[in-house]
């Protein structure tokens, strides 16, 4: 389900036939859907979530973990596959996190709220992603 390399999408127009409006909106556009509707915020099946955009795999569902913040969080990322960016925008000082591999927004990452032993959390929008359940 993993895009090769040819296939990613090259420019937005070509983002946007692949992907739903909302979809676009949150991956292409930065956006951040609203708390407590995604599809993945109290999910506990075990698998990996990959990128909805291009099908990298991106989270763990290991390092999921319950944060009451209306988004699915995540205390750690698969090595390499998130990229982090500041972002000040809206006023606050954030780090935004993409798909390393097709640029797609997927949240912000936060440290420092000692939620876990390992105090950092992937704040991720569940559209951005989509859950591969382990097999057997
Ligand atoms: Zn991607």
């Amino acid at each position: 389900m993993s895009l090769s390399e040819s296939e990613l999408p090259r420019t937005e127009d070509e983002w946007r036939v692949r992907l739903s409006p909302e979809e676009f909106r949150v991956l292409r556009e930065a956006g951040t859907e609203p708390p407590w509707t995604g599809e993945y915020v109290d999910t506990k099946t075990p698998g990996v979530y990959h990128c909805r955009a291009c099908g990298a795999e991106l989270f763990r569902s290991e390092d999921k973990f319950d944060s009451h913040c209306g988004w699915p969080s995540f205390d750690d990322a698969i090595p390499g596959a998130v990229k982090e960016i500041p972002d000040n925008t809206l006023g606050m000082r954030r780090t935004e996190i993409r798909c390393a591999r097709c640029d797609s927004h997927l949240g912000h990452v936060f440290e420092g709220e000692g939620f876990t032993p390992k105090d950092t959390r992937h704040c991720v929008n569940s559209i951005s992603v989509r859950l591969e359940p382990k097999q057997g």
